[in-house]
């Protein structure tokens, strides 16, 4: 078989690509993953992966544990007047070095013997109606499926016309990386830590016993991850003792949803067909999810099915929107307390107060609990919380600026 002929050719070996190789291989495809970069490939990223995510790339067969990263147990918010902790009420996310993540996931494709093109970009001209084929080191490759996930900048996107989107935030995403002992207290398992400061939010994963992951956002163009991170006392001072051993990179964190992620026999996936902004941490798991939904609609295709001519890309269309849908609405309600300081002072001021809101939405945010569901039942005692905020006691209003309120919950 020449080495271009193949049932699904992929563009872009990040996350998403991966994962759909491998959930399509595993479905008997005969897939060939192309990527313009030679592995381990990295990129900016936090790279937190939530309880429910970690779940879903087990699906793929990757079990991740302590040997990989560092685990976590929940997800704390501070800012200079408060902080409130909550555990996940089920599971552990992981912290993981971007390219350790990327070994794992090629060495699992590789096992299940998806064949690879690195250091060879998929090369894509429009303009001529009908557009003309995609080349693969200036040679046709012959696919019955082709699978955008070449990122956020997509050439498959351009080249099938699937560009038409909407695009609720743009802001700009940096990450660098630090040695540094006793970050975490040593009497609790670690937590991600979401600091909210002045010009945008940073935060803290860890990736090792003695290893941190810190990236940071920004609405600003012309911020650096210092600038950002210098403007969180906290952060500063304590960083100030650690060590880097990464450089800083940065990227752009989009919030953007496509009209369409399918046309005729192409589909995208991953950054490629849209995104939530990064201080979800979702980008990841939603990649796998994609992956495995993908695979689920091409199935039928694949030729020991039976009757491979009825397989087609309409069930990743149909669902496609669902699985973004959440992450979205998350980085909405974020990227409104990031727009306006008052309202994210009462809102974190109204968690410290009532921390079991916090836990609840943390459930939301992992897929264990549904959003109707948390306003339905916590919408007006948050609402209250909210309005508490705004009648400051005595007692608080003579609290001095730099005394935290600190709060945690456990499950
Ligand atoms: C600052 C920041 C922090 C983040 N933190 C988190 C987090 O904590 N948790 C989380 O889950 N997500 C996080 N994300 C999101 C996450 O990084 C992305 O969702 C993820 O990288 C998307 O993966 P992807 O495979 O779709 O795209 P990418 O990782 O961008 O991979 C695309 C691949 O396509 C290749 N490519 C591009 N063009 C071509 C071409 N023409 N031919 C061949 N190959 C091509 C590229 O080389 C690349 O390897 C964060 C993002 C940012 C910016």
């Amino acid at each position: 078989m020449s080495n271009n002929i193949c049932d699904v050719f992929i563009a872009g070996a990040g996350p998403a690509g991966l994962s759909a190789a491998i959930a399509l291989r595993q479905r008997g495809a005969d897939v060939l993953l192309a990527d313009a970069l030679r592995p381990p490939i990295d990129k900016p990223c936090g790279e937190g992966i939530m309880p429910d995510s970690r779940h879903t790339l087990a699906e793929l067969g990757i079990h991740l544990d302590s040997r990989h990263g560092a685990e976590f147990t929940g997800i704390t918010f501070a800012s200079d007047r408060s902080r409130v902790s909550a555990d996940f009420p089920a599971g552990t996310g992981i912290g993981i070095r971007r390219t350790t993540l990327h070994t794992l996931l090629l060495e699992r494709a590789t096992q299940l013997g998806v064949r690879f093109s690195w250091n060879t970009p998929l090369v894509v001209k429009s303009g001529l109606p009908p557009n003309r084929p995609p080349t693969l080191a200036n040679q046709p490759i012959t696919y019955r499926w082709l699978i955008g996930a070449d990122g956020q900048a997509s050439r498959v996107r351009a080249w099938a016309n699937l560009d038409t989107a909407h695009l609720r935030s743009r802001r700009f995403g940096f990450r660098a990386h630090y040695r540094i002992s006793h970050w975490f207290s040593e009497s609790q398992p670690p937590h991600v830590e979401v600091h909210w400061g002045p010009l945008g939010q940073a935060y803290i994963t860890p990736t090792a016993p003695d290893e941190i992951c810190v990236s940071a956002m920004t609405r600003h163009p012309n911020i650096r991850l210092n600038e950002i991170l210098n403007a969180i006392p906290t952060l500063r001072d304590k960083l100030a003792t650690a060590t880097p051993t990464s450089s800083e990179r940065g990227c752009l964190t989009l919030t953007r949803r496509l009209r369409r992620v399918t046309r005729n026999n192409v589909a995208l996936i991953g950054a490629a067909s849209g995104s939530a902004d990064a201080i979800t941490g979702e980008g990841l798991g939603l990649a796998f999810r994609q992956a495995l939904l993908l695979a689920d609609s091409l199935a039928p295709a694949m030729p020991d099915s039976g009757n491979p001519e009825s397989g087609n890309l309409n069930l990743y269309q149909s669902r496609h929107a669902a699985i973004l849908a959440l992450p979205q609405r998350m980085a909405s309600l974020l990227l409104l307390l990031d727009r306006h300081p008052r309202l994210r002072n009462q809102t974190l001021q109204a968690f410290a107060n009532r921390p079991a809101l916090f836990r609840e939405l943390l459930a939301v945010h992992i897929g264990e609990q549904t959003l109707p569901h948390f306003l339905l039942h916590q919408g007006p005692s948050f609402a209250t919380s909210l309005l508490a905020t705004q009648r400051p006691t005595k007692a608080r209003q003579d609290m001095p600026p730099n005394l935290t309120i600190e709060t945690k919950v456990s499950s």
